[in-house]
């Protein structure tokens, strides 16, 4: 089987970290830990990461809580591998295994990156994926589901039948 998107359509769309990261806040709010307060404004004008509460002051990671806290992937990585687990999910109806997706076809895929990187983004998204947690299906949907419809239009997921490679 084939997937309907390209890492380079992804590349594409988003050229850069910052528009890829600009994707994510779109679709994921980060709250005060503090007050609760929604966050908008980042500390600093170069790191679009932290954010600051204008009520407490307090500073917050766009990723704090969720799959991508601690990464220093480029986020791309993980949209890609992410949209390929969430299109056989919805699409294949099954979770890819290593047999149908593999992590040096990813790598391929991306091109030049350390195995360990791919090998970690693909076994956390595996394990969210099949994951029964309310949370975590809600965490797919959020920023997998949009990303997905963005790099491959509906009318194409719907008539494909390609094989991945
Ligand atoms: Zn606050």
């Amino acid at each position: 089987m084939k997937v309907p998107f390209s890492y380079q359509t992804l590349l594409r769309a988003y050229p850069d970290r910052e528009s890829a990261i600009a994707f994510y806040k779109k679709h994921h709010t980060t709250y005060c830990p503090d007050c609760n307060e929604v966050l908008h404004n980042p500390l600093r004008k170069t790191d679009p990461l932290l954010l600051r509460c204008p009520d407490c002051g307090r500073t917050a990671s766009i990723f704090t809580g969720t799959i991508f806290q601690g990464t220093r992937a480029d986020i791309r990585y993980w949209l890609y591998i992410g949209c390929l687990f969430y299109y056989c999910k919805q699409h294949l109806q099954q979770i890819p295994d290593r047999r149908l997706l593999s992590i040096q076809s990813i790598k391929r895929a991306i091109g030049a990156t350390s195995d360990q990187t791919i090998s970690r983004i693909y076994k956390t998204l595996k394990k969210l994926f099949e994951s029964t947690e309310i949370d975590d299906i809600n965490f797919c949907k959020l920023i997998f589901k949009p990303f997905l419809e963005e790099l491959c239009p509906q009318g194409l997921l719907l008539t494909h039948t390609g094989e991945i490679r």
